[in-house]
């Protein structure tokens, strides 16, 4: 699914290296934990695979195609089969739950008939189907980043990505959020989390990533935190 072969990142005016001669391959329905103290290049290795950021060396690939073959309408059409969740999900005050999600398939042109059936699938998959009517405001946190969540996969993606999904939430919510991102994985979808949360890690194994300094580190199968 996603295959970098010697990817260096290097900032221009300020020649940070964010990521340094990085080569590795994620399988289609793997779930992946990315780990690294603050300045390691975790929203680095995201923002190369969403193509918001170019190598200044080495090839990054997603779905066995070079992202270099992608150019204009092609990359927002890329951009669009990648679900992302962030630290803040940014959910739409003024829109209740249903909404906030049908607003992913209308702005990329689901017709409307279809709305109903899929969002309610994915509200069911974050476990959210019965506060479909509730907005924003009227959700904890943890459940305002399940919708965000619902959001991003219910147009079907084949890889989601969530960077530090779980930043601002309370040990409960954020096991919680973990749970809802496995049950995304088990439909299929590879899962790729960035984040800080040693025991998160440590308690939901998953192969694990670190980066160090840019460098990839540490590659464990079995996952585990090693910072
Ligand atoms: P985090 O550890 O939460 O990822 P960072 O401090 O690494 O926080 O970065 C937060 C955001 O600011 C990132 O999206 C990154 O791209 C951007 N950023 C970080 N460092 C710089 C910098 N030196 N110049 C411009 N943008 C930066
Ligand atoms: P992480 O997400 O692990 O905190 P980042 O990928 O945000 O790490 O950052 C990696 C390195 O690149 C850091 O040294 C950061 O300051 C630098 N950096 C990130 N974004 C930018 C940017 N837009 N311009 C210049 N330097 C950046």
């Amino acid at each position: 699914m996603i295959d970098f072969k010697h990817v260096t990142l290097e900032y221009p005016v300020t020649r940070t290296l964010a990521l340094d001669d990085v080569s590795l391959n994620i399988g289609k329905g793997e779930f992946v934990y990315l780990v690294g103290h603050s300045g390691a290049g975790k929203s680095s290795f995201m923002n190369l695979v969403l193509k918001r950021a170019l190598p200044s060396r080495g090839e990054v690939r997603v779905a066995g195609e070079p992202l270099s073959a992608y150019r204009g309408r092609r990359t927002s059409i890329l951009r669009r089969r990648m679900g992302t969740v962030f630290q803040d999900n940014l959910l739409l005050p003024h829109l209740n739950a249903f909404d906030n999600v049908a607003f992913a398939l209308r702005v990329t042109g689901v017709p409307q008939r279809e709305w109903p059936q899929r969002v309610t699938a994915a509200l069911r998959t974050v476990g959210l189907e019965h506060k479909k009517y509730a907005l924003p405001l009227h959700l904890s946190l943890g459940e305002q980043q399940r919708v965000a969540i619902a959001r991003a996969i219910v147009g079907n993606p084949p890889l989601l990505l969530a960077d530090e999904p779980t930043g601002n939430l309370d040990p409960d919510n954020s096991r919680e959020v973990l749970k809802v991102l496995q049950n995304v994985n088990l439909r299929g979808t590879t899962v790729i989390v960035a984040t800080h949360a040693r025991d998160l890690v440590e308690t939901f194994r998953h192969r694990t990533l670190t980066l160090r300094k840019g460098k990839l580190v540490r590659d464990d199968p079995y996952g585990g935190y090693a910072l």
